[in-house]
Parts: C-alpha cells; structure tokens; sequence
C-alpha cells in the first residue's frame, strides 16, 4: 500500500442539477465522513454537469491524478445518465450486457404491477471486469472496477440509493485498505460563550498530530469536536480520545451537556423522567418552540404536561392567571411577569416545574430600557422561583431559539442540583 500522502482520493460528482443554486451535493459529505472513518482523506472533489465532453475530460483528469474515484449520479435511464458510458468510453472499456441484472430491473417493475420501460434496459449493461453493485432502493446498479492503476466506483445519485449501497458493497472493499483507525466524539456545550471556552480550555489543545480539536459555534450552543487517530489499533485512538474527553470535562464540568450526540430537548427529558418531575411552560416570545422542542423527543408526554402560548397581555391575564397590575406596573417584559408566568402555568397544569419566557424578539419593538433581544425566562417549583434576565443578539429566529435553549438549559441545571442534593452531594 502507498503512504498516506502519495494516495489520493477523488470524489466526482455527475450531473447539471448539482450546478444551479437549488440543488447541493451533500452525498460527499457523507462519502467524505465513511472515508475518514477510513483513516482516507480526499484530496479532490469535483462537481461536473452531463455535457459529454466535460464528463469525459473530468474522468481523465481524475484517473491521472487519483488512486481511488468515487462518482455518484448520472446512472439512471434517461439520455443525460451517461457517467457508465463515459467512464467507459475514457477507459477504453466494452459495454457488456448482463443478463441477469435486467431481470432484477424487470422484476423490481413487475413488483409495482409495471412493466419495464424500453429506456432502463441501459442499466444492465456493466463495464468490462468490473463487479455490479445491487440497489435495494432503486433500478440503477453501481460498479465496482479496479484496472490495477485505479479503483473505481459508480454510485447512484439519490442519496438514499447512494448510502445503503456504499455501506454494503463498497465499504467491504475499502476496509482492505484501511488506513489507520479513527475515534471521534462531539462535546455540546451550552451556558458558556465560545470566548470562554476557549480560555478554559486553551492549554489542553493537542500538540499531537493524531488528536484533534475544533470548535464549532452555533446561537446558544458550542460544539467541540475530538477526532484521534493510530495506525496501530483501535484501542489506542479511543485511549487518546478519552484522555482527551476527560480532561475537557473535567474543565468545562456540567457545562457539557451531551457526549453522545444527544439534542439538550432529550438531556432535559431524559432527567425529568429520572427524577419523576414533569414539566409545563408558558411562551410569548417564542411561541411554541420550547413545546415544540420538547415533544419532538418519542415519549415525552411522560413528563411534558402542557403549553400556552400567551401572546398577548389579555392571554397572559386569562390562560395564566397573570395580574393586569403586575403588568401595568412593570411591563409585560418584565422578570416578574416572567415568575408570574411560570407560577401561572406550574399551577394551571398541576406540574412539578413551570417556565416562563417573555421577550422581545424584533426586529421592532425594542427601546432604550428593553432592547430587541431581552429576554427574561423564570422557572418555577415547589420551593422557590428563578428568572433570568438575557439579551440575545441576532435575528428573529435566533432569538427565539436562544431563548429556548437558555429555558431548557435551566430545568437542566435545576434538576441537576436537585440530584446533587438528593444524594447529599453539595
Ligand atoms: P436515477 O436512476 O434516480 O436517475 P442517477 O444515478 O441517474 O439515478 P441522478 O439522476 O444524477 O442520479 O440524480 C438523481 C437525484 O439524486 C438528483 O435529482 C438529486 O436529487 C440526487 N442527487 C444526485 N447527486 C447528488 C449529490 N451529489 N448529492 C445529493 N443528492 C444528489
Ligand atoms: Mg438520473
């Protein structure tokens, strides 16, 4: 096998549509994502419409420079599907009809009570020596070729053909050829800038080529992504991952909210359930998104009881029991009308925890005193009653979601402290 860096990788991606401003080439993202897995980096990709000439000057540019080809799309049975012939055609390869893929295809027809169209006959024809691949999800077959000097592979365009196929036919294949073994693992951090971070953190950066560190900034959430790699075993790229891992928690503490790829609507679900505690929140600004976040996790009528959305002063006053004074008095903007709030909906619905959220969300509206952004949300419980006032930065969708996201952060760290105390842990 040649060193890493003398082997190249291209991924090619076939056909016009990818070429206007509505459609995008996410299938190498994914490719891009199994190959590293791979320990393989890609080092080209390139995007190519179904012009004949430009297809055919693509694929020769990419057998000269690449050891393995990857291209997807332009399989299908239609007269701009020409990627098997131009690969063939540049290879100086024959054609070869096979039988017995033509009856998958009239079959896979037959099974939809038609019959098979004169035009997908195309697809049984297979580039000499190479091996066909099945589509579970599909008529078009991909293709495995290896001419000695180049591996190649010819993918369907439509994602889920395209995946199912890769995983099954291609990366048995490629797994020959594995490079090194890679460990990942993604920290989700809310309740602390990236600024921040950053500080607590900077020291504990890898010098080591094989580690990696990255953050990644989105509104009301910090991602970090670890990535490792050995060339020896497997062992030894988690081991340097989870060093890694441990060290950063042990700075960021609870701060980190999820090491497993779980959204913070399933952390706070997950520790409602665990503590037998339910939930119910009353929404102005963000009018719904905290209950729409919540019952997007399956199961979560375990603990989610109820939502309003109270909009407007009069449904604060009717849906919450919200004092019409309280309002005159401070605003319905306001830390209190907050509390109020999420007193209101904690007793209408007979929950251990009530939210309360009202703000600002612009792009008019604001003033001196209450700029577009401020935001205050209250928690409340049987004991006791929390608001936090917050100024959000951004447009009106991410307001909004901040919003939802600083809400469900505080039952988070309220349920938290409340397992701390119940095991006597201070
Ligand atoms: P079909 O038999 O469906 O025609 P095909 O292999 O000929 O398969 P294309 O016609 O090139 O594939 O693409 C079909 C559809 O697949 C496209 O309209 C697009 O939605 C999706 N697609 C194609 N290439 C990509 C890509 N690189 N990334 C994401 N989606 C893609
Ligand atoms: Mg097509």
């Amino acid at each position: 096998m040649k060193a890493k860096k003398d082997f190249k990788i291209e991924i090619m991606a076939v056909g016009s549509e990818l070429l206007t401003p509505y459609f995008q080439d996410t299938n190498s993202l994914f490719l891009t994502e199994r190959l590293n897995d791979l320990g393989m980096e890609v080092s080209y990709k390139t995007i190519v419409g179904d012009d004949w000439d430009d297809l055919a000057l693509c694929i020769k540019q990419a057998l000269s420079r690449a050891h393995i080809i990857i291209a997807m799309g332009g399989l299908g049975p239609t007269k701009d599907d020409r990627t098997r012939e131009a690969f063939a055609t540049v290879l100086e390869r024959k054609l070869i009809f096979n039988k017995e893929l033509l009856q998958r295809i009239e079959e896979r027809f037959k099974r939809r009570g038609l019959s098979m169209p004169e035009v997908n006959k195309k697809q049984s024809y297979v580039i000499e020596g190479a091996e066909s691949l099945k589509n579970r999800n599909g008529t078009a077959p991909g293709l495995w070729l290896d001419t000695g000097s180049n591996k190649i592979v010819l993918l369907p365009g439509p994602p889920h053909e395209l995946k199912p196929m890769f995983e099954e036919s291609v990366m048995p294949h490629l797994q020959k050829h594995k490079m090194d073994y890679k460990a990942r693992k993604l920290l989700k951090i809310t309740g602390l800038t990236e600024s921040k971070i950053e500080t607590l953190i900077l020291d504990l950066y890898p010098d080591d080529p094989d580690l990696r560190l990255t953050t990644l900034a989105h509104p009301g959430q910090i991602e970090i992504h670890l990535s490792s790699h050995s060339i020896k075993s497997q062992e030894q790229a988690d081991k340097r991952l989870q060093k890694l891992e441990k060290d950063i928690l042990e700075r960021l503490k609870e701060n980190v909210f999820s090491t497993t790829g779980e959204e913070l609507e399933e952390v706070v679900g997950n520790l409602l359930r665990q503590n037998k505690k339910t939930l119910a929140v009353a929404e102005s600004c963000t009018g719904g998104l905290i209950g729409n976040r919540l019952t997007d996790v399956p199961g979560s009528s375990d603990y989610f009881l109820q939502g309003v959305v109270a909009y407007s002063n009069q449904a604060k006053i009717n849906a919450l029991g919200v004092s019409p004074e309280l309002i005159e008095k401070h605003g319905a903007v306001s830390a209190q009308v907050a509390e109020a709030m999420s007193q209101g909906i904690r007793e209408k619905a007979h929950s251990s925890l009530g939210i309360g959220v009202t703000g600002i969300a612009g792009p008019a509206g604001g003033t001196r005193e209450k700029p577009v952004g401020l935001v205050y949300i209250a928690l409340a419980w049987d004991k006791g009653l929390e608001s936090i006032k917050n100024i959000f930065l951004g447009n009106r969708d991410k307001i909004k979601y901040q919003s939802s996201q600083k809400a469900l952060d505080m039952v988070r760290r309220h349920l938290i402290k409340y397992e701390k105390k119940k095991t006597g842990m201070k």
